[in-house]
């Protein structure tokens, strides 16, 4: 990437990368600094680790892996917040992949569910830990929620 000047980004190969716990959903990667650092000017060297959704690593979603890591270094790099400038700087990433965040966050979901709520009468699935008991509308057309159980593989 243009973008970018050897001398940025050479600190970035130091940085050892590790994986989340595999039942993490809400996020796809971390960057965690070391206790102590002055967060706020997050430098490169104080970085800890880069951690990444384990299921990152399979080959349906390596380009959309890319991407995280790219994201992560961002934040390796000093952005610390996902401000305007940040969101700039991410728009420059080159491949495809970038787009695919929600249908990962719907992929974790939909493995980590015990529970599908679903509706009977649009048949719209929403999966969830724990069971709706009623409590729960559809969002697309307001009908009350039923549980069923998920039955499909979790690894
Ligand atoms: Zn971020
Ligand atoms: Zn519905």
């Amino acid at each position: 990437m243009p973008l970018w000047e050897r001398e940025t980004i050479l600190p970035l190969h130091s940085i050892p990368l590790a994986v989340l716990r595999k039942n993490a959903t809400q996020r796809h990667g971390v960057t965690r600094f070391q206790r102590g650092a002055h967060l706020s000017v997050l430098k490169t060297e104080d970085v800890e680790t880069i951690d990444l959704h384990p299921k990152l690593l399979d080959d349906a979603w390596l380009d959309y892996a890319r991407f995280v890591l790219y994201h992560e270094y961002l934040h390796a790099l000093g952005n610390r917040f996902h401000d305007t400038n940040f969101r700039n700087l991410e728009q420059h990433w080159p491949h495809a992949g970038a787009e695919r965040g929600r249908e990962f966050t719907k992929y974790l979901r939909k493995r980590t569910a015990t529970w599908l709520w679903v509706c009977t009468s649009c048949e719209k699935e929403y999966p969830r830990r724990r069971k709706a008991n009623g409590r729960f509308r559809c969002r697309t057309c307001s009908t009350i929620l039923i549980d069923v159980e998920n039955l499909q593989e979790t690894n």
